[in-house]
């Protein structure tokens, strides 16, 4: 794991803590995050926080627990009434996280989102004490090899998500915008890196 020197990013008493999670598309965000919080929603007081999307489901993805899966025109709407922190057009479909996760920090909640690297950006401006973690693959073969595994996609879409990780990639070997690197080669062992990152902005509960 690669950590960045990571500047000052207290909080303010009884606020909590966001995490923010990106990567290629198919590095393994959702199932890194989805067994993350199956271990240790409790010990970190830990929620997901559920964005918006205009796409359709993927096979196992539950309404609601992955995404708020609308329409475009409900989209739209939402973005006219403001209702986004921060939103975008990903592919061929939009994105958008709530205001409720300012809210849910003001509550104390420690949160964790999954994001894009255009979205983290618009975040940390709003919410400057966000720790921020980039997951990778040190090949992009086996982002196709997992996308494929996935069978989410038509080749088409695999093409153009495979186009846009490898700009995101080049990006954040750039920018270095991220401050911690976590490369998801075995399961276990990014949850064991996570778990370390986590311990050191939130004291477990025992
Ligand atoms: P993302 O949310 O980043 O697009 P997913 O979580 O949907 O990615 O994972 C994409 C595919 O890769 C899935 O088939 C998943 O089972 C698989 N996968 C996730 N993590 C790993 C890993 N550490 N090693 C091998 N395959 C993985
Ligand atoms: P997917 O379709 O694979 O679930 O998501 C596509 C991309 O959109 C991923 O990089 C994911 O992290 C990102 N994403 C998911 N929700 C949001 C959001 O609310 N805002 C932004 N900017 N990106 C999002």
């Amino acid at each position: 794991m690669v950590k960045k020197m990571i500047k000052d990013k207290e909080l303010l008493k009884g606020q909590g803590r966001l995490f923010i999670i990106s990567g290629p598309s198919g590095v393994g965000k959702s199932t890194v995050v989805a067994e993350f919080l199956k271990r240790y929603k409790e010990a970190f007081n830990l929620e997901r926080v559920v964005s918006y999307t205009t796409r359709m489901p993927r096979g196992q993805e539950v309404e609601g627990v992955d995404y708020y899966f609308i329409s475009k025109d409900d989209f739209l709407y939402k973005v006219d009434q403001g209702f986004f922190i921060e939103w975008t057009e990903w592919g061929d479909n939009f994105y958008g996280v709530s205001k409720e996760v300012v809210e849910g920090l003001d509550q104390g909640k420690n949160l964790i989102l999954v994001i894009d690297r255009q979205g983290a950006r618009e975040i940390l401006k709003v919410i400057p004490g966000a720790i921020t973690i980039w997951l990778y693959v040190s090949d992009l073969k086996d982002l196709r090899k997992r996308l494929e595994k996935r069978g989410s996609e038509d080749e088409k879409n695999l093409q153009k998500r495979l186009k846009i990780a490898e700009s995101e990639i080049r990006e954040e070997e750039y920018a270095q915008m991220y401050d911690y690197h976590v490369k998801n080669a075995e399961l276990k062992h990014s949850l064991a890196l996570l778990e370390s990152v986590f311990k050191q902005y939130i004291s477990v509960e025992k």
